[in-house]
């Protein structure tokens, strides 16, 4: 196994992860209590007025969660960044925009001190993939407003050859993968997958090219077996997953080369937790569990986030891995906002996509939910609309992928299959839920 950036922190026992941070984290409620409006106004409406109320980690769940769409509301109602923002514009060293998937863009302020962090933690997170000095790397990544920019001050500083190309150009990709012959490609899975069939398309031949690592994140997927396995196949490289949250920091968690989920990387500068997204309650860290991300700064100072909630829905794995991380390693299976309740089982339209998938070539792995009722929970069975291809596409195919979906998801599902291309076609970030059919 390769190099471990921060092998005292990396490797350091997780389970005294928790004292070590007990400091910093109070230190924090006291520095949001001091500086940050937001935080002074909804710690008080929980009847906490002081660092010394609000405790330690062991009694961070007992405070109030933080959600995309109040954060967004208060910096509606304030004058300029936000009464989140708990530094005067003069400390703020950059503002990067978040996208978002609904709705309007939002800031993300950054003191120098905050950018050190991030480049370091998104430094932690790729080192793991094993990319080592002296390699080249192709990025595909927008370096203009958005936080993913800031990968690219990470590679560069664990001594890449950095080859910026942007989003969107395919042949130029192509050409410079040809022409420089870079070890590493970063992009998003959606867009390695699109760039394989082009390959095919047009007689090039990705496993006789340079690229030996495919660093992808940027949206789910990455992680699914079979489109892992797919793309590892057509560019004969090995597929490893980042993901980062726009508002806690880039690259928070980083894949190794074991592949078995991705590193949490941000320990001493984040704290992580899962809650259950219906009910906010508390989910133990444990190996196996499963639940939303839950997010805490312990040394931000520009926008400091207290338990932020990230929408992602994950499963973690404990224990040391055999790369010698401690961290907990991460899967994510889907937005919360995607999770159906299908008598009482908790599916992600994304784990449906993935079982699907293994029926390959005989479907062609696009698929569509189509819920009979409007909102979370939904009767049994659920029907999933899937692309057959080819003659093999029978109602006995239906009928195994039925009878897989329910041995691997505990959910009942009607598979209804259609002629290859009946479905919307598009990234792996597009929704995979149709409602049209949906009850009231
Ligand atoms: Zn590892």
């Amino acid at each position: 196994m390769k190099m471990i950036l921060d092998p005292g922190i990396e490797t350091e026992c997780w389970e005294t992860q928790r004292e070590s941070d007990d400091a910093l984290y109070r230190s924090q409620i006291g520095y949001l209590v001091a500086h940050s409006e937001f935080y002074r106004d909804r710690l008080a409406e929980a009847g906490i007025r002081s660092a010394e109320e609000a405790g330690g980690l062991a009694d961070i769940t007992a405070l109030p969660l933080t959600g995309k769409s109040e954060l967004r509301d208060a910096m509606e109602t304030g004058l300029g960044l936000g009464p989140h923002v708990a530094v005067p514009r003069q400390k703020i060293a950059r503002i990067y925009s978040t996208s978002g998937t609904t709705g309007e863009p939002s800031y993300v302020p950054l003191t120098a001190t905050d950018l050190k962090n991030w480049i370091r933690i998104s430094m932690r997170s790729y080192a793991a993939s094993g990319v080592e000095a002296g390699e080249a790397i192709v990025t595909t990544y927008g370096a203009g407003p958005f936080v993913a920019g800031a990968t690219l001050e990470a590679f560069q500083g664990l001594g890449l050859t950095l080859v910026p190309l942007g989003p969107g150009n395919t042949e130029r990709l192509m050409a410079a993968v040809q022409c420089l012959g870079p070890e590493a490609i970063a992009l998003t899975p959606s867009y390695a997958l699109h760039l394989a069939e082009w390959a095919g398309e047009h007689g090039v031949d990705l496993a006789a090219s340079s690229v030996r690592r495919l660093m992808v994140a940027g949206e789910p997927g990455g992680g699914e077996a079979p489109l892992r396995a797919e793309l590892e196949a057509k560019w004969g490289a090995r597929v490893t997953e980042a993901m980062g949250i726009g508002d806690i920091a880039v690259s928070l968690f980083g894949e190794c080369e074991a592949q078995d989920g991705m590193h949490f990387s941000g320990r001493g500068l984040v704290h992580m937790e899962l809650i259950e997204p219906e009910s906010g309650e508390p989910v133990a860290l444990e190996d196996g569990a499963s639940g939303e991300l839950v997010l805490t700064h312990l040394k931000a100072e520009a926008a400091p986030m207290l338990r932020f909630r990230t929408r992602d829905h994950v499963v973690v794995r404990m224990g040391t891995c055999s790369c010698g991380r401690t961290a907990p390693r991460i899967r994510c299976v889907g937005r919360t906002d995607d999770m159906l309740i299908v008598r009482g089982v908790n599916v992600f339209p994304g784990a449906i996509r993935e079982v699907v998938a293994r029926f390959s070539p005989l479907v062609t792995g696009v698929i569509m939910v189509e819920p009979r009722a409007r909102g979370v929970k939904q009767p049994a069975p659920l029907p999933v609309t899937v692309e057959g291809a080819g003659p093999g596409a029978d109602q006995t195919l239906a009928a195994e992928i039925a009878q897989a979906i329910r041995d691997r998801l505990m959910v009942s599902a009607e598979v209804r299959l259609v002629p290859p291309h009946s479905l919307p076609r598009s990234t792996y970030k597009s929704r995979l839920v149709d409602f049209t059919n949906a009850g009231n």
